[in-house]
């Protein structure tokens, strides 16, 4: 039986470039090729630590665009749909002043993947703090933020498309504790 074919995670991608990555599916290829490329699951394992890792990445290079009020995995959050994580902007009447509430939710998948598609995912986020669309702008800002984040991005689809066929994760996080021993 042949496998189902791959919904469209890459959609707008150059057929030639889709074709081949769909192929490596059906040959259960593309997972080596993955690992080969991102050998380490991330460490990030907690709420806490996953808005200490955001807030460190934005005071880099987003100083002064606002506060984040919360950072959370989510494992109601389905990535595509929700184009790449959701970014919610909260305004609320505080005394006279209106001040403006942002929060970062990432998909809960995220938390078995390796540190460069975190980084791509949070680096969209944190991007949306000054770019609301997925425009010109947004897109120049992700990449000052991550000089490769075209390219992760599209392993990262890559990637969900593989999971959502095979559904076998790549990144465990038994392999994380035994990159990270005694921590949980
Ligand atoms: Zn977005």
């Amino acid at each position: 039986m042949r496998p189902k074919p791959p919904p469209n995670f890459l959609a707008g991608y150059p057929v030639a470039l889709v074709t081949q990555i769909h192929q490596l599916i059906e040959q259960d290829k593309l997972g080596d090729v993955l690992l080969r490329k991102y050998p380490q699951a991330h460490a990030v394992r907690s709420d806490k630590a996953l808005y200490d890792y955001v807030q460190e990445i934005k005071g880099d290079y987003l100083g002064g665009v606002g506060q984040l009020s919360k950072v959370a995995f989510d494992s109601k959050m389905q990535v595509i749909k929700q184009a790449l994580g959701t970014h919610t902007t909260i305004s609320r009447v505080q005394g006279a002043k209106l001040k403006t509430k942002r929060e970062i939710r990432v998909a809960t998948v995220f938390k078995e993947m390796p540190p460069e598609f975190l980084r791509m995912i949070v680096v969209h986020e944190l991007a949306h703090m000054k770019e609301r669309d997925h425009d010109k702008a947004f897109y120049q800002l992700c990449q000052h933020m991550e000089p490769d984040y075209f390219q992760l991005e599209f392993d990262l689809r890559a990637y969900l498309s593989h999971l959502e066929v095979t559904g076998r994760a790549l990144w465990s996080v038994a392999s994380v504790a035994a990159v990270n021993p005694g921590k949980s």
